[in-house]
């Protein structure tokens, strides 16, 4: 049942652009944030969730199972069409992150959250088990520090195995020795996406598509969310002021932008400047394996994990599908409008099929020349720079910005989609208040 809220909000935002009530005129420009005084159609509600990733759409469904009111706004015409839908569909266990880091916490938690999840609601998921290896002696030492760091985070059933062990369970594979991680796991992402949008909608949130928050302002103890039809902003020359057709005041408004959380928050007027992180973007490739009816391997395969990312590891789908990756390159940035339209650059280069063969030829001797096909890229929101290490999720509250109602997800890369639920269970218990 659609709630009077968002009747009046689909109204305002489906009436052509001239006959929404806009009074003053803005001096905002492609950079700069929407002005606060501008007078578009006002509207409260209770909360808005910004971006129907998988993770915008677990904190809907948290917020709504609790009771709030929940309105999502989504640029794009449907949910899902970022990071969410670009990335390994792997359930981590949790054995990469630095102990007590949001990341391993949050991993953990929302592996288990999820298994649970995705049994009681008939999510296709595998929880196949992952084979961490080690092809040379040198890299043994960081392999036994992944094993007590997993163990210290809480993964349980991990096991290091000889070479021999780990290539007799995959006789594909060449190592010297394995880490094996029996929580690991597969999920279908649109289907789970799909799954906790019924559910949340089932509980009143609406979900806008088309529809762009472009920025917004501080006003007392409020923010005020600049909205605009997504159509509004294709035909926009880039030079024109920038008016929003309606400001929504919610109690609670969760940046949940993804890759454009950070150019999002920035547009925010009034809030303090510097707490909004560095931001930098690292695509990341994938390429499929062709002609081969059989998987050549049962579990995933990674090798040790490289600067920016866990290296160009084997994953199924669950159609059987292998595919190779996501390397990673570090990419220019975009323009904040162009981030909001999802306009970053996801093609994938055949020449890097060169690096692909070199590195997969490491753990996978009989890899065929020209087995492999580009398949797809994903871009990774990074708080840190090439050679920086590893920077967790940073979930932003009051307590740093000083915006009651305000909380801003910044950085969440992987294992972003396995933290999904429990991310929106400690934004549900501990920031919606
Ligand atoms: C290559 C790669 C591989 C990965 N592999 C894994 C993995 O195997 N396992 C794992 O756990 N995690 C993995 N991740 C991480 C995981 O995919 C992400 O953490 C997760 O998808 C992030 O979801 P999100 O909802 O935060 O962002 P997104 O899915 O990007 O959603 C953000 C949404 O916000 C919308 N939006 C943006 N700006 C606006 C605006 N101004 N107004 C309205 N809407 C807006 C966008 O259109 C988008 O739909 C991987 C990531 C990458 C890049």
């Amino acid at each position: 049942m659609k709630s009077t809220t968002t009747t009046t909000l689909f109204r305002r935002l489906m009436m052509p652009r001239n006959s929404t009530k806009i009074i003053a005129s803005s001096s905002s420009n492609r950079c700069s944030s929407t002005s606060g005084s501008v007078e578009s159609p006002k509207e409260r509600v209770d909360c808005v969730v910004i971006g129907a990733g998988v993770v915008g759409i677990a904190v809907a469904r948290e917020l709504a199972l609790k009771g709030r009111e929940v309105l999502v706004i989504e640029s794009a015409s449907t949910f899902g069409t970022g990071t969410s839908s670009r990335n390994s569909e792997v359930i981590h266990a949790g054995i990469y992150y630095p102990p007590k880091s949001l990341k391993a916490v949050f991993c953990v938690r929302g592996r288990e959250l999820l298994y649970k999840y995705c049994k009681e609601h008939d999510v296709p998921h595998k929880q196949i088990g992952k084979l961490i290896v080690a092809t040379g002696s040198s890299e043994i030492p960081k392999l036994n520090g992944l094993m007590n760091r997993g163990i210290e985070n809480g993964v349980t059933g991990l096991r290091m195995m000889d070479g021999y062990e780990a290539m007799r369970m995959e006789p594909e594979l060449r190592c010297m020795k394995a880490l094996f991680s029996p929580a690991s796991g597969i999920v279908d992402t649109h289907s789970l996406m799909l799954s906790l949008m019924g559910e949340a909608e089932s509980h009143g949130t609406t979900f806008s598509y088309n529809t762009t928050v472009i920025g917004g302002h501080l006003e007392g103890n409020n923010i005020y969310l600049h909205i605009s039809g997504s159509k509004a902003l294709e035909s926009w020359d880039g030079r024109s002021p920038l008016h929003p057709e309606l400001i929504l005041v919610p109690k609670l408004v969760v940046n949940s932008a993804g890759l454009s959380a950070p150019a999002l928050a920035k547009r925010f007027n009034g809030l303090i400047t510097g707490v909004v992180p560095v931001y930098n973007y690292a695509r990341g490739c994938y390429f499929t394996l062709s002609n081969t009816k059989i998987p050549p391997f049962k579990h995933l395969i990674y090798p040790m994990p490289e600067d920016g990312g866990i290296g160009v590891h084997v994953t199924l789908d669950l159609n059987g599908q292998v595919k190779f990756g996501p390397d990673v390159e570090w990419i220019a940035g975009i323009d904040d409008i162009s981030s909001f339209q999802n306009k970053f650059d996801y093609s994938v280069c055949a020449d890097r099929a060169k690096r692909f063969y070199q590195e997969i030829r490491k753990y996978y001797p009989s890899l065929k020349d020209g087995s492999l096909e580009p398949g797809y890229a994903g871009i990774r929101p990074k708080l840190s720079g090439p050679k920086q290490g590893s920077v967790d999720f940073v979930i932003q509250g009051e307590e740093t910005h000083g915006v009651p109602g305000l909380v801003n997800l910044f950085g969440i890369e992987s294992p972003g989609l396995t933290s999904s639920m429990a991310i929106a269970e400690h934004i549900a218990d501990r920031l919606s208040k």
